[in-house]
């Protein structure tokens, strides 16, 4: 599904250039459940932007199911992104004045799908993370760990083949984050690939597979 080939990034500052992620080479294969861990600063969100397509490498290539991203123009790359991707993330990024409902249907608005059945398909991806019964509620008055969950059921919504999830569990007490990692292995269990990027261990301990980064470079793999 995914192959990194070399991938090095390098930001530059003012007169000199940081070279963050380091020659890392790594296939991700339908049906994988990749953690990505690592210190803070080790290169773990510049890894997973660019597996998310939202930046690109500075050197080396990056095959998405055999398309070279490189060669994506800025709507190819958009497009690739809502298709393919789902996304998680640790502050959750939902939408406050849109009830859970529309916040899952949103991604649907770019696909192009009629209301009726943006209503339908984001009612049962919500019902996939148990929030059957929270759908017209407002973010403000749902709990961590259910706000990621209609986190979840939106980056379901497209059924996407990858979810990216970035510290999904980093702003949850243990009680949510079991939670959300049951939700997580179910996923996979139904063919869902899923990389996530964690420091905790537990939660490191749930996917199949796991990388250590240490100063943009992959030191262990297991
Ligand atoms: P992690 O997610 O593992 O904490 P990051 O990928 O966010 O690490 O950052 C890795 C390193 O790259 C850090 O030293 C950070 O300061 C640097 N970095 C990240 N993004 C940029 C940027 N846009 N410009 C300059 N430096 C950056
Ligand atoms: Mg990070």
């Amino acid at each position: 599904m995914i192959q990194l080939i070399d991938v090095s990034k390098s930001f530059f500052q003012v007169n000199h250039e940081i070279q963050v992620l380091k020659k890392i080479h790594l296939t991700i294969n339908k049906g994988d459940y990749l953690a990505i861990t690592g210190v803070s600063g080790s290169g773990k969100s510049t890894l997973m932007n660019i597996i998310g397509c939202l930046d690109q490498a500075s050197l080396g290539d990056y095959y998405f199911n055999d398309l070279n991203i490189r060669e994506l123009d800025d709507n190819q790359l958009s497009e690739t992104r809502n298709q393919l991707i789902g996304f998680v993330f640790q502050h959750f990024h939902l939408l406050p004045r849109l009830t859970a409902l529309e916040n899952v249907m949103l991604p649907l608005v770019y696909g192009g799908v009629s209301e009726k059945h943006r209503k339908v398909l984001a009612s049962e991806a919500l019902s996939q993370v148990g929030l059957e019964d929270r759908m017209a509620f407002l973010p403000t008055v749902l709990s961590g760990g259910q706000k990621q969950r209609v986190a979840i059921a939106r980056a379901l919504v497209t059924k996407a083949p990858l979810i990216l999830a970035d510290e999904p569990t980093g702003a949850l007490d243990s009680k949510s984050s079991e939670l959300i990692m049951a939700i997580f292995q179910e996923l996979n269990q139904q063919g869902k690939t899923i990389v996530t990027i964690t420091h905790e261990k537990e939660v490191a301990n749930c996917a199949k597979r796991q990388i250590l980064l240490k100063d943009g470079a992959i030191i262990e793999e297991r």
